[in-house]
């Protein structure tokens, strides 16, 4: 083996190393703060009091037209939060109180922690539906829980089913597992879970294409894009996925590749595009950590149209629900402050193209 691989490959061990041992400090100081908080509401209940938890309260972007007018005016923020909840037992909504489902859900975490196990936002509910009622309030205390320890949802080992895809240049090991895409560039790989589990990833790619479709996604594969093109494909199909979007930062962390994005040039398309680019509303406590400030837009524009001759057939009218959807994305006040540039000349033009 050449001097500068086995140079390279303990590089990458050392690193794996680092990276499992931080994991598992986090793990232990995350366990730790549970047990405290959890201890002291119990030590508030015994002494006849009742017990309240004071909550950040987080804002990535706002919309309206005063806010897209001067954003400087808002007070939204990737890391600052903008307001604060408080949650007792008392205050009751559904069947119990957001504290009470904090509190039964990161008993749940706690477990997980301990044994070192993972499960899905689902299994949780489905061990207490009567009283979650709705998985929404699972979701709602997962996200508080990580807002009240100031950490990112697989640090509580809550894990998603990824749905997104990869091919192209690359190669990397998730866990035990090889995902060598880079053996046949024109086959798709799962995303994967978690990208702490990812080791010793190599690539020869120049740039990422991020596609909104899979059915895209499978158009560049069986045209066999990626022999053509070093580049790595991934898709989220559709609205990206907690794994898809901290996938691609990682790429874009890790292999220093540009990233480019091509969606529908419709509202959601937009909308998508924005997901990867400054975060969701529902994850904005997680924003700065799931967004990719540096992907770009590669279209497909309205001025595309013309230029590429579209015919008619490929166009599709503006429903009055799309209107509606548009107006309240154009009105977000991140497109004024971070990407200007992006508000058409006239962004409402009757016609747009769709898949
Ligand atoms: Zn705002």
């Amino acid at each position: 083996m050449a001097t500068r691989e086995k140079r390279r490959r303990a590089t990458a061990l050392d690193d794996d190393e680092r990276r499992g041992r931080r994991r598992q400090e986090e793990a232990a100081l995350l366990l730790h703060k549970i047990k405290g908080l959890v201890g002291w509401v119990v030590a508030e209940v015994v002494a006849g009091r009742s017990p309240s938890v004071a909550l950040h309260r987080y804002q990535n972007y706002c919309a309206s037209s005063s806010a897209a007018a001067s954003p400087s005016t808002c007070a939204c923020s990737y890391d600052a939060p903008v307001g604060t909840d408080v949650l007792s037992l008392l205050r009751k909504e559904f069947h119990a109180s957001r504290l009470n489902v904090l509190l039964r859900v990161l008993l749940v975490v706690q477990q997980l922690l301990q044994e070192n196990k993972h499960c899905s936002k689902r299994d949780i509910y489905y061990m207490y539906p009567s009283i979650f009622v709705e998985q929404a309030v699972v979701d709602r205390a997962i996200n508080d829980i990580c807002v009240l320890f100031r950490c990112s949802r697989h640090n509580l080992n809550v894990v998603p089913v990824a749905k997104g895809l990869v091919m192209g240049w690359v190669r990397f090991v998730e866990g035990e597992k090889k995902v060598y895409c880079i053996n046949n560039v024109n086959a798709a790989f799962s995303i994967p879970v978690s990208v702490e589990a990812i080791k010793d990833i190599v690539s020869v790619a120049h740039y990422i294409l991020v596609v909104e479709k899979e059915t895209v996604f499978q158009r560049l594969a069986n045209d066999k894009f990626c022999e053509r093109n070093r580049c790595i494909v991934i898709t989220g199909r559709g609205y990206p996925d907690i794994p898809t979007r901290r996938f691609l930062r990682y790429l874009v962390e890790q292999l220093r590749l540009p990233a480019y994005c091509l969606v529908d040039s419709d509202p959601y398309g937009f909308d998508i595009l924005a997901t990867y680019k400054f975060g969701s509303m529902q994850l904005a406590y997680d924003a700065n950590v799931l967004r990719v400030p540096e992907i770009r837009w590669l279209g497909v524009f309205t001025s595309d149209f013309e230029e590429y001759c579209l015919p008619d057939c490929c166009l599709l009218h503006l429903s009055s629900e799309d209107r509606r959807k548009l107006e309240g994305i154009l009105t977000r006040c991140y497109l004024q402050r971070e990407a200007p540039e992006w508000r058409p000349a006239d962004p409402l033009r009757g016609r747009f193209h769709t898949s």
